[in-house]
């Protein structure tokens, strides 16, 4: 293992499963302690035993991005248990696709809390702490985030929408030295789909991804080290990143 993040304290949302889980590896990989956050507490109890037995300090969260008490509570634990916070990837999301016309817009609330609200409150109870270490965040957005098209406008304008806030954010800390990094996926073989409510919709993307090569998770995860890894002066600002398979 390299120690590139010794002494550095991540917190990753969604850290269950997917990119997140993937990320956090990466990330204690390079020596770092890791907050792993998410719903799933088992999940979470598992990977910990895993990263501890490869001698990682790792504290394991009950996080749900859309309470934004939750968020404040996950990220007060982190600090009075590690100390600090020097990155923090929000990468907690869920991706319910389907036609705007007829939508069950119970899944727009849902992507809305999470994806939008969720990486805000995060953002927003991280930032003290990242402006005292001169932190990072790294917003995990997607490919969704910069080309809208037909049957995912919902989740297109939560991604648009934490893009902006990014940018926005990005400008405001940088000269402080807080580095504000969007990673910008294509397709990645998680568990995404797998949540999908719109029938057609998920048959449809299940179907494409039978025909590509897709991302693995530590592909991302690799991306997510190389913006946190670059010297003070050096901000990764965006990397978008798609399967060569995916036009
Ligand atoms: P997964 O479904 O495997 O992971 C999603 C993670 O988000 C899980 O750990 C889940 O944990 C967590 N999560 C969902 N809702 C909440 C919540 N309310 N509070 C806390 N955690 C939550 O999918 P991915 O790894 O693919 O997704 C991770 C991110 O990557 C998402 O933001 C997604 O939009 C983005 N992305 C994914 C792409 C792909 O093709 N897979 C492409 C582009 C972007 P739990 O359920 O335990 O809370």
């Amino acid at each position: 293992t390299n120690s590139r993040l010794r002494d550095k304290v991540a917190l990753v949302t969604g850290a269950s499963s997917g990119i997140g889980e993937a990320t956090a590896e990466s990330l204690a990989a390079e020596g770092a302690s890791v907050v792993l956050a998410a719903r799933r507490t088992d999940r979470l109890e598992s990977l910990r035993q895993r990263l501890e037995e490869k001698g990682a300090q790792v504290l394991a969260v009950t996080l749900d991005v859309a309470d934004e008490r939750s968020c404040t509570e996950a990220v007060a634990a982190t600090v009075d248990r590690l100390g600090r916070l020097d990155v923090l990837v929000n990468n907690a999301g869920v991706m319910l696709l389907g036609p705007i016309h007829q939508a069950d817009t119970s899944d727009w609330t849902r992507m809305v809390n999470t994806n939008l609200l969720g990486s805000m409150f995060m953002a927003h109870a991280a930032l003290p702490h990242l402006l005292d270490t001169r932190g990072t965040i790294v917003q995990v957005s997607s490919v969704a985030g910069r080309v809208a098209r037909s049957g995912s406008g919902g989740y297109n304008a939560t991604k648009w929408g934490i893009n902006a806030f990014c940018e926005s954010l990005r400008q405001e800390v940088t000269e402080r030295g807080v580095r504000v990094v969007l990673v910008e996926p294509g397709a990645v073989d998680t568990e995404l789909r797998e949540h999908i409510t719109n029938e057609a919709a998920k048959q449809a993307i299940d179907q494409f991804v039978t025909q590509i090569r897709q991302l693995r998770s530590a592909d991302i995860a690799n991306a997510v080290v190389y913006a946190a890894t670059q010297p003070e002066h050096v901000a990764v600002n965006e990397i978008l990143i798609r399967p060569t398979d995916q036009a």
